[in-house]
């Protein structure tokens, strides 16, 4: 029997999206079912396209359940929801949406760094709130120009962030698994002597169980009263509660979070720690730069239907990790 679906959707990615992938395949829209792949069963067979995003992920029983998946197309860079290790064992290909998303994840990072600073989410609670005129001045900041700037990860996030930093006539330094020898920018190899260096410290590396709590007590401790961590890159990069503490003993000056360990958070876990800017984990959440990263997960699927490639593959040292 020949497969009745072309490609199969464990994931909404718009309606916009949808409806675009649908008038050009025949779409089995999993997503819509609450039991996910479990309820389908003969229709799952030959299909060897799939669709989804890395919020959703893809797990080892969902490659389980596809017996003739080849590829895997998901929205976002992030590749720690997808089970990369059983793409691999079956030679499955999985691709991202990387290079449409940097700006604007960079450009959140440079938001949050300059809000924990400068204090300006607590400086608009502060003229809305009439504390302007009942208390007078606002507390003096934090510079943020000519400070240094230590980078964890300078991939395509990193040096976006990077670059920004000559505006604003900083020094930066990064911290990897390996230098990068062409990069403009002086090589750490120890993130403590990283953190040490830096006043703000940005994390930009992958997520998952290789980078897990990379940023520790001794990282955190490093950067010291007066510094300033960002992370937009995954909550668990950064452990959190070591990080909490650091913040309300003042051992940690302030910090910039777009990613938490636990999403959506407990708001208790923040309370009073103005020294602290938050934001939802949107990085990516323009609407540019959203249509950017759909446009490519269907120039995905399109190109794999063409020739059977991938456009934006995962790079196979990441699918072996
Ligand atoms: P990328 O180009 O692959 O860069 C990843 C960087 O992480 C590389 O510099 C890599 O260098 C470094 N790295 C990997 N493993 C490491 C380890 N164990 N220790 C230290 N450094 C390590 O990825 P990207 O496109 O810049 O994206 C980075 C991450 O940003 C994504 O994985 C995603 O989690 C996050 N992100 C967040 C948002 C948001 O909404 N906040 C949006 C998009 C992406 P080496 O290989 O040399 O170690």
């Amino acid at each position: 029997m020949t497969a009745s679906y072309d490609v199969v959707q464990v994931a909404s990615l718009g309606a916009d999206f949808d409806q675009r992938l649908a008038a050009r395949y025949r779409v089995l829209p999993a997503w819509r079912e609450p039991r996910g792949l479990a309820a389908f069963g003969g229709e799952l067979q030959g299909l060897r396209v799939a669709v989804t995003s890395v919020r959703h992920g893809f797990t080892q029983s969902m490659f389980d359940a596809l017996p003739a998946l080849q590829a895997v197309c998901s929205w976002g860079v992030g590749h720690d929801t997808l089970d990369l290790r059983a793409a691999a064992a079956r030679g499955i290909g999985v691709s991202v949406t990387p290079d449409v998303l940097d700006d604007c994840v960079a450009d959140l990072a440079w938001a949050l760094m300059l809000s924990a600073a400068r204090r300006t989410a607590v400086g608009d609670r502060y003229v809305k709130t009439g504390q302007w005129r009942a208390l007078g001045q606002f507390p003096v900041a934090t510079k943020v120009s000519s400070k240094r700037l230590g980078i964890l990860g300078l991939g395509r996030i990193g040096e976006a962030i990077a670059r920004r930093a000559a505006g604003f006539d900083m020094q930066v330094r990064y911290h990897s698994r390996s230098p990068r020898p062409q990069a403009p920018y002086g090589y750490e190899a120890s993130l403590v002597d990283l953190a040490a260096w830096s006043d703000f410290l940005v994390v930009a590396c992958v997520g998952g169980a290789a980078t897990r709590h990379l940023v520790n007590a001794p990282v955190i401790r490093a950067l010291g009263p007066q510094g300033i961590l960002v992370n937009i890159a995954r909550g668990s990069v950064v452990d959190q509660a070591a990080a909490l503490a650091a913040l309300r003993s003042g051992e940690l000056g302030g910090a910039g979070l777009d990613v938490l360990e636990q999403e959506p958070t407990p708001a208790v876990e923040f309370a009073g720690l103005d020294q602290v800017s938050l934001m939802p984990h949107v990085g990516s959440a323009t609407r540019e730069t959203r249509a950017a990263m759909a446009e490519l997960v269907l120039d995905n699927v399109n190109e794999f239907m063409r020739s059977g490639r991938l456009l934006t593959p995962v790079a196979a040292r990441e699918m072996q990790a």
